[in-house]
């Protein structure tokens, strides 16, 4: 039966299909802007994508009533109820928030930009500090407009995170982090898994690394019709259509699991997209449903599969034909320096152990900042002291304390937590996929069945459904963080 039957619901996706196109130009716009712009030519395409940005708002405001008719439909499949609950969410953020808020927001945001780079190199918050807190400011009045009945994080968490709420967050941190801690202490005091190893200074020549990179794409089975790899400052993964994600790694010269890791955790979500049903391409619900599930893809692929023993195993003589000093290393010391295990200040050097301390703290943070109980100027005090609190040791100065994310610069609040709920669904799979006996894997071959799965259970109805009830549907259950606590334990404290 085809997805989509209902006549209101085929003139809806008619009517869609241009505000689909602008979202291909946009995106092909932003990965343009990383990729090959001069920089020269950045006033230009903010302004652009600012005049689409308004196109956009104002094709899908045009849709309202459509939706409204085709909502009282009955008999729809479930990819038709997805796109008008999809649909709904779009028109309520336009009908609600005011254009107004969101220029001048889109304004601040601009304007921090160079501040923040500027107090991060010079480590002086007080350049940076004004443009937070316009920033904060308006972020805290768009909660306001979005739903002035709960706390504002709720507000802006929903629209990363359909459905999501404090409580569900504060239950998963609540959960997970007496748990990670137990686990972390444990494994630093056996000692199996090195704080510091002598790979890490290594410095690599970046022809071989791009070389290893193309064949762990081709190990990997990535199709290479379908996607392409570039290098940019910041990795990232961006869908232009069904058979056209692109995917971006970057090269510094030392500690070469970065790239490699970065690679394996940019291709989980390209597969994610990839494998998202051709019939649903330029609807709606045509892509990744949230950032949350989005982030399980990627951290799936980059800890449980390419961090294991068998990954390792496959990958070493990859390694060791284009990398000449890995000559002096066994397969088992580069398994060893792949998951070694740190506590640092600097979130993104964060291992599998201790990333979701930095996540929590986050989160407690931005909830007291968007709440009122704190405010701006206190900001770089209460993150030393929560961190003091986590690792036991102050940050030396405030580029490796409050100004090290970029995110609220860019205006991104409670965006932080899909980090965590992407570590917590990838144990779920990690669960799931053990007992069904897809995991661990052996070898390249077993690789097929494994993405398979994912396509079937996971990818293939994009975003027809929300976040937790396409949880419910593959694992019976929501969020729950024991996966991966018995991931983690597994992995960790049974080392033979
Ligand atoms: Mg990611």
């Amino acid at each position: 039966m085809a997805l989509f039957s209902n006549s209101l619901i085929v003139d809806l996706l008619a009517k869609y299909r241009p505000i689909a196109a602008m979202t291909y130009s946009s995106s092909l716009l932003g990965w343009d802007l990383e990729i090959n712009m001069p920089e020269a030519g950045a006033a230009a395409r903010g302004k652009a994508q600012a005049e689409l940005e308004l196109l956009r708002q104002k094709m899908t405001l045009d849709l309202a009533e459509l939706v409204e008719k085709a909502e009282k439909q009955e008999k729809l499949s479930d990819a038709e109820k997805g796109i008008i609950r999809v649909l709904k969410r779009d028109l309520q953020f336009y009908q609600k928030v005011p254009p107004d808020l969101l220029e001048e927001l889109q304004k601040a945001i601009t304007e921090a930009a160079i501040p923040w780079r500027e107090a991060r190199e010079k480590s002086e918050f007080r350049i940076f500090q004004p443009h937070l807190e316009k920033i904060t400011e308006l972020k805290r009045k768009q909660a306001e407009h979005l739903d002035p009945s709960t706390h504002p994080y709720n507000a802006l968490l929903d629209l990363s995170e359909e459905g999501l709420t404090t409580s569900d967050l504060d239950k998963i941190f609540g959960e997970l982090i007496p748990e990670l801690k137990r686990i972390l202490v444990k494994t630093l005091a056996e000692g199996a898994f090195p704080e510091k190893h002598p790979l890490e200074d290594v410095d690599y020549d970046v022809p071989a690394m791009k070389q290893v990179n193309e064949k762990l794409l081709s190990l990997l089975g990535m199709p290479m019709n379908r996607f392409r790899l570039d290098v940019s400052t910041h990795p990232f993964s961006t869908r232009i259509a069904g058979d056209d994600v692109r995917i971006t790694t970057r090269y510094e010269p030392k500690n070469f699991k970065a790239p490699i890791y970065g690679l394996i955790h940019e291709c989980g979500h390209a597969l994610y997209e990839l494998q998202v049903d051709h019939e649903l391409d330029m609807t709606p619900v045509g892509g990744g449903v949230s950032s949350g599930v989005h982030e399980s893809q990627s951290r799936f692929w980059e800890n449980i599969v390419g961090r294991s023993r068998q990954f390792v195993s496959m990958s070493y003589p990859i390694l060791k034909r284009s990398l000449s000093f890995l000559s002096l290393y066994e397969e088992d010391q580069v398994y060893y320096y792949i998951n070694s295990v740190r506590p640092s200040l600097i979130r993104v050097e964060a291992d599998e152990l201790t990333y979701n301390f930095h996540i929590a703290m986050r989160y407690e943070l931005e909830k007291k900042l968007l709440g009122g109980t704190i405010n701006v100027p206190e900001l770089p005090t209460v993150w030393d002291d929560m961190i003091e609190e986590h690792f036991g040791k102050r940050p030396r100065n405030s580029a490796e304390g409050v100004l090290q994310d970029i995110h609220w610069s860019w205006g991104q609040y409670a965006t932080f937590p899909s980090y965590s709920l992407g570590n917590v669904v990838a144990g779920m799979l990690w669960n799931t996929l053990t007992e069904k006996q897809l995991l661990p894997i052996e070898g390249e071959e077993n690789l097929p069945a494994l993405k398979n799965w994912l396509a079937e259970n996971l990818h293939k109805p994009g975003a027809t459904y929300p976040p937790k009830e396409l949880l419910t549907r593959v694992f019976g259950r929501g969020y729950e963080p024991s996966g991966l606590v018995n991931y983690l334990e597994n992995k960790y404290l049974k080392v033979n």
